[in-house]
């Protein structure tokens, strides 16, 4: 397999940094972060919760680094958002560089030209060689508003179309969109309406071929809404916090054409997926599908609050002007961090750099699925990998058994998140600045907890 050159690493990671080392001077957490999160739990309520035990004072390369001086490896990326790295040098300096040229103007009063240049870039690396315009905003989940939105002024129909196990985000809207009750919406209703829900390809548990699963959604979506009455349907390539569910071959397609045939606006929501992390630009490519539309955030500026609605453009001048925006969307520092990044995703070899993550973790973790039935499935593409932890007799899914193994991971250094509607699933996001020995020993460790639990 091949491994990085020096000179790549030096790219990615830019240049010398924190040690990249798995630290643990304490137990997590150690004094000083307990002595913090006892002020958060004071300060801050309850359902702001938080995964590591830790209060973090320095990140980069693959390391999270805390109040006491333990050194974390970072395999989660603050869930896929510093795909590039935290504190990459060039959006560093991008940012200090326009924070002392000036940090607000709202682009809706006096524009800049950053935000243009974000929107040019983003309308020539997304899918499709068609004519494209792209708005900005400041979360994922604002970025999903603004393209229901548009859809509606657009087709001047109002059902929205998402599917079984996504996730959209915690604004209402959104939570409506979302299929998970817990956490995300339980309590918090009444949702929005005119949110209509439809079966998810999801191979290892439907064992459904791409064009079967297609079907059985869109019979189900022309019966229950009608085509004549839907605006949108939005779909995650390959779901995030539904547990990195990869569709069957053939799904996507399914579904872009019949949308296509039914003048229905395909929404692709890759705020998990875009920007280098599954080893394509964006993950609709995987699959062959050009969206409408498409919503990217987390990737897109190295973990500034950006993101951004994409599309063709006579859809996405569907709206009247003054009908979209927001005081801060495409704040002019979080565009300058987004054009460094996007300069480092196109230029720094980041997209090689991620299929070679996706070797290295597949393999590791094919490997362990042979010795251990408890891994039903290892799935995901480039560094957007899972594993789904089963009872080895019945496939059910093995909670208690992925909470204990995350748990003990998160214990002995090693930053791991959980996903999934049965929340069975360990989900590896690791930064692509990232070196192979420390994503080597994060897997050891999670391989020990697994053994141990
Ligand atoms: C995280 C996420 C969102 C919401 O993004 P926020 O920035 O948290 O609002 C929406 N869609 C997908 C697929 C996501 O992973």
């Amino acid at each position: 397999m091949a491994l990085l050159d020096a000179a790549t690493e030096e790219r990615i990671q830019g240049g010398p940094g924190l040690p990249q080392q798995r630290r643990l001077i304490t137990e997590l957490p150690g004094p000083r972060s307990a002595a913090i999160l006892a002020r958060k739990a004071e300060a801050v309520p309850a359902g702001v919760g938080h995964t590591v035990p830790v209060a973090a004072v320095a990140a980069g390369g693959g390391v999270v680094v805390d109040a006491d001086g333990n050194s974390l490896i970072d395999l989660g990326s603050g869930i896929a958002v510093t795909t590039v790295g935290n504190v990459h040098p060039k959006i560093a300096a991008a940012v200090a560089a326009q924070a002392a040229q000036f940090t607000h103007t709202c682009f809706m009063i006096s524009p800049y030209e950053s935000y243009i240049e974000v929107a040019e870039a983003l309308n020539r690396l997304t899918p499709g060689d068609f004519a494209k315009k792209s708005a900005l905003f400041n979360s994922g989940a604002e970025a999903v508003e603004n393209a229901i939105k548009i859809a509606r002024k657009h087709t001047g129909r109002s059902a929205v179309v998402a599917f079984d196990h996504g996730y959209h985000g915690r604004t209402n809207l959104t939570m409506a969109l979302t299929a998970k009750s817990m956490p995300y919406k339980s309590g918090f209703g009444p949702f929005a309406p005119e949110v209509y829900r439809a079966p998810m390809s999801y191979p290892f548990r439907d064992g459904l071929t791409g064009p079967d699963a297609a079907a059985r959604a869109i019979s189900q979506i022309e019966k229950q809404i009608g085509a004549d009455n839907l605006a949108a349907i939005i779909i995650e390539p390959i779901q995030g916090e539904g547990g990195f569910i990869v569709p069957a071959e053939g799904f996507l397609p399914a579904l872009a054409d019949w949308c296509r045939a039914n003048g229905v606006v395909f929404i692709a929501d890759e705020v998990q997926t875009g920007f280098a992390r599954t080893g394509h630009m964006f993950a609709s490519e995987i699959f062959g599908v050009v969206p409408d539309l498409i919503t990217t955030a987390k990737g897109i500026a190295g973990g500034l609050p950006l993101a951004a609605v994409t599309g063709r453009a006579e859809i996405m001048d569907a709206s009247h002007s003054g009908g979209l925006g927001g005081t801060y969307g495409g704040n002019p520092i979080a565009c300058a961090a987004a054009l460094a990044a996007i300069d480092v995703f196109e230029n720094d070899g980041v997209i090689e750099r991620a299929q070679q993550i996706g070797s290295i973790l597949t393999a590791r973790l094919r490997a362990l699925q042979a010795q251990d039935p408890r891994i039903g499935d290892v799935r995901g593409h480039g560094a957007m990998i899972a594993a789904e932890f089963v009872d080895p007799e019945t496939n059910a899914p093995d909670t208690a058994l992925t909470a204990a193994v995350a748990k003990a991971a998160i214990a002995q250094g090693v930053i791991v998140l959980t996903c999934g509607t049965y929340g069975n699933v360990i989900r590896f996001l690791p930064p692509l600045s990232i070196g192979d020995d420390l994503l080597g020993e994060g897997l050891d460790v999670v391989a020990e907890a697994l053994a141990a639990a």
